[in-house]
């Protein structure tokens, strides 16, 4: 048997750190046992904008490289991939059940059904269809579908019958069919309902393992029904407890993860060209990919989500994932989400990606945020690299290159108003200016080794700690408190960008004196 596996996302415009946590264990399932995975689309309750809606859904897919076997853009032998253009085919199916007199099609008006949902309102018990337009002889309903009538087709189901099954992860499961009712397969419009719609497909699909949230679980005994009425052996089901708060057995949201969305952050955002009201929340993985995350460190951090190696491992690349995954190891409790665990396995990633793909990782990012061309040239690039290699440990994501190191790409300095006045208008700090531009004009080779010369001898000489030259060299040459060491950063920048530079922080706190 060839495992296959699959994702179905609705089209809702972004992918949530849970939905993605699905996908991934799909993925890998599908790729431990050399089987497919297929991406399809619910997009039968989507009306406008399905294209737009669905486009970052693929596009996060893509980066985190779960490349889907069928699916959108993905020829395949079970297509088309989205339920959309998949009518016919559940047109086909529920003529099957109702000619195995499996379904039938119900009159009752959507008054009717209000007041039976307000009669068991009232009796305090469950509410669950009667069942009136079962009874209709075969007749009657032909006379009511030709007068026009519109009517959904409704799943006979048995009452007092208890539905079992053994879920991979949960265990035995099971619901009794008192509490699901003769469920509705297929609206007046044509359009099938969720469960009916996902049975077709994973049924027509050959779907082996469906993995999927435990939300579902309750949707999954009605599934079983219709896999019953069909004549066809279901797929395993493996439902996944939802992914919880930090610290935390709440269901995640984005309201619990409002303080990781810093002011710091959302500048990041900005600075790409992002509007206030499309930052994305910490709980989507644009959030991520934005800042400059890698892929593997969040297929790493959100494949942990419920999932373990061992339960100690943190670090698992994705070709470990791939070879011990199963689905025997996923948690049946709620796993909390962690941003600041996710940026420390990012970090981890970053410090081993070699110099050359951080350059090229970073690239886009300067690009998007105006500070380089397009394309790079080679002196821009030998610069980006030295940057990045300046940083050193403290790049952890990609956007650290423009928030450390955005100066080095300017022609003018923005001087950051907090960081002038507590560092720069300082009463010694018009000498050291004054010195450091006449020291460094003279230095020859203008190197970090001999700058620091420059700056440790100046302090001697002025009888200060080495602080109080350091601070404002840094702040007059980037406008900035944070940024890789000083004695590289003024290397890099050259002696006639560092130069000019302090003129313009001589002027500034002159300026200020005057
Ligand atoms: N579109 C459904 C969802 O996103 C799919 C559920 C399933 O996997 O069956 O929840």
């Amino acid at each position: 048997m060839t495992v296959r596996t699959r994702f179905a996302p609705s089209p809702t415009g972004y992918l949530h750190i849970g939905g993605v946590r699905t996908a991934i264990f799909n993925w890998a399932l599908a790729r431990r046992f050399g089987g497919q995975f297929v991406l399809r689309i619910d997009d039968t309750d989507v009306e406008r904008h399905r294209e737009e809606a669905l486009e970052p859904i693929l596009a996060g897919l893509r980066w985190l490289g779960l490349h889907w076997d069928e699916g959108p853009g993905v020829d395949g032998p079970h297509g088309p991939y989205y339920q959309s253009q998949r009518l016919e085919v559940y047109r086909e199916f529920a003529e099957r059940l109702r000619s195995r007199g499996r379904a039938y099609p119900c009159f009752c008006t959507p008054e009717e059904i209000e007041r039976e949902r307000q009669e068991a309102r009232q009796a305090k018990r469950p509410y669950r269809y009667s069942g009136r337009c079962r009874a209709l002889p075969t007749q009657e309903q032909q006379r009511r579908i030709e007068a026009g009538m519109p009517y959904v087709l409704r799943l006979k189901v048995e009452p007092d019958r208890v539905i079992r099954f053994v879920d991979v992860v949960l265990g035995p499961v099971e619901r009794n069919t008192n509490d699901i009712g003769d469920v509705v397969l297929v609206r007046a419009n044509g359009m099938p309902l969720y469960n009916f719609a996902t049975v077709v497909d994973d049924a027509s699909m050959q779907i082996t393992h469906v993995i999927r949230a435990q939300e579902h679980l309750t949707n999954t005994f009605v599934q079983l029904l219709l896999y019953e009425a069909f004549d066809i052996t279901p797929p395993q089901f493996a439902h996944v407890p939802y992914v919880a708060a930090p610290g935390s057995k709440a269901k995640l949201s984005k309201r619990h993860l409002e303080r990781y969305q810093t002011e710091e952050n959302v500048a990041r955002f900005l600075k790409l060209g992002f509007k206030p009201e499309e930052v994305p929340s910490p709980v989507m993985l644009d959030y991520y990919i934005h800042l400059g995350y890698l892929p593997d460190a969040v297929l790493n951090g959100l494949a942990r989500l419920g999932w373990s190696l061992d339960d100690r491992t943190e670090k698992i690349p994705r070709q470990v994932l791939i070879e011990n995954f199963s689905l025997e190891r996923i948690h049946k409790s709620p796993a909390s989400f962690d941003p600041d665990k996710l940026y420390w396995l990012q970090g981890e990633y970053m410090r081993e990606l070699p110099l050359e793909q951080k350059v090229a990782g970073t690239i886009p990012f300067l690009q998007r945020a105006g500070l380089v061309g397009d394309p790079v040239d080679e002196s821009t690039r030998s610069l980006i690299r030295r940057v990045i290699e300046a940083l050193g440990d403290r790049m952890k994501v990609f956007t650290d290159v423009i928030v450390y190191g955005g100066f080095f790409f300017k022609d003018e300095v923005d001087y950051d108003p907090k960081a002038v006045q507590k560092v720069l208008l300082k009463e010694h700090v018009p000498v050291v200016l004054a010195r450091l531009r006449e020291r460094l004009a003279g230095l020859e080779p203008f190197d970090a080794a001999h700058i620091e010369e420059v700056v440790r001898g100046l302090a001697e000489e002025l009888g200060v700690g080495a602080g109080k030259v350091i601070h404002p060299l840094r702040v007059a040459t980037s406008g900035q408190t944070i940024g890789p060491g000083v004695f590289e950063l003024v290397e890099i920048l050259g002696k006639e960008r560092a130069l000019q530079r302090l003129e313009r922080a001589l002027a500034l706190v002159q300026q200020e004196d005057a």
